[in-house]
């Protein structure tokens, strides 16, 4: 089935919010009772009250038709039992918080708003514990503590600020071992923006070279003052830009700074990365490395989801991917 990137519609992902239901049954109860029909293997297109299992975050995506808003006005959907995501969105969370356990310490979403991935990461944490959550924008901010009010986080500590602007060696932070970052980028993976963008493309203009210059400027400062962190040992770096300049260039640049050699960072490799996707890196943007490029996933609009991108960067007795 050829997937247009207008062709979103097909089909729609949910993810379950396991701080609000007590187990994953709960909701398919819910769905049962709404008359839905959950089927074991994935098909496309779905018939109207028919869902699946995500294959690749089968613990908390679930996959529906696309055509219908049953979910509005539901009462397990206004109050946060459920969170309308694009699956390559929910990626992120889902990497970083690979093997974890309840006792390993704290997390940092570095920049939260509106909070999607935040609040995967907190259910993720069994709500438990710290997350700390930055946001720099005082409008996107309030926007967050909404969004996190109505998912159920309990253990997310939010404050409006400049994540570049925190103290690493704080004692606030020691005991810090996760970190995501996704910061604000050119946003051109986003579906509806991609038809524009193709069309857009005949002319590269000095524009966009200048701003994809600025903000992989930024991106990458962003990396390096998450390096810093004294007991950080897995940082999580993800755009919704297909643009190699914010992506593995990034990452490249990263690898190749003297913090990430001084303090041992590599790439974790692909079984950490979600490894049954396909689309990984592009080696040719790595240096060719072929091995580092399949530690890192690409999304593009013929997977069904957004154009995404997540790289994790991993240290100490992890076994990683150093930079030949
Ligand atoms: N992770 C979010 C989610 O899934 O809902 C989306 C994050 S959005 C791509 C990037 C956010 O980072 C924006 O809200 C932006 O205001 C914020 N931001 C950008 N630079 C920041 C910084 N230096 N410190 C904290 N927040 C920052």
């Amino acid at each position: 089935l050829a997937i247009s990137s207008s062709s979103n519609d097909l089909y729609r992902y949910i993810r379950y919010n396991s701080n609000y239901f007590k187990s994953l049954n709960d909701l398919f109860n819910e769905l049962k009772n709404l008359g839905f029909i959950k089927l074991l293997e994935f098909k496309y297109p779905l018939k109207e009250k028919e869902y699946f299992l995500d294959n690749h975050l089968n613990d908390f995506i679930l996959v529906f038709n696309g055509n219908t808003n049953w979910w509005k006005g539901n009462e397990w959907y206004e109050n946060g039992g459920i969170i309308l995501q694009d699956k390559a969105s929910c990626m992120p969370a889902k990497v970083l918080m690979y093997n974890w356990k309840d006792d390993e310490g704290e997390c940092i979403d570095a920049t939260a708003a509106p909070g999607n991935k935040t609040s995967y990461v907190s259910a993720l944490m069994s709500n438990k514990g710290k997350l700390h959550a930055f946001e720099r924008s005082s409008h996107r901010y309030n926007t967050l503590t909404r969004m996190l009010e109505k998912a159920h986080c309990k253990n997310v500590i939010a404050q409006r600020a400049d994540f570049l602007e925190s103290n690493p060696n704080s004692g606030e932070y020691k005991k810090v071992t996760r970190i995501l970052l996704d910061p604000s980028c050119s946003g051109s993976g986003i579906v509806n923006r991609l038809d524009y963008l193709l069309e857009d493309e005949v002319e590269e203009s000095d524009l966009k070279t200048e701003r994809l210059e600025k903000l992989a400027s930024f991106q990458l400062q962003m990396i390096l003052h998450a390096f810093k962190f004294p007991s950080a040992k897995r940082i999580v770096y993800s755009t919704c830009s297909i643009h190699a300049e914010e992506d593995e260039r990034v990452v490249y640049s990263a690898l190749q700074s003297k913090i990430a050699k001084d303090k041992g960072w590599k790439l974790a490799p692909r079984e950490q990365v979600i490894p049954t996707w396909e689309r990984r890196g592009r080696p040719e943007e790595l240096g060719g490395d072929e091995e580092m490029a399949q530690g890192i996933i690409r999304c593009l609009p013929e997977d069904r989801t957004n154009g995404f991108f997540v790289s994790c960067f991993v240290r100490d007795d992890a076994v990683g991917i150093s930079i030949k």
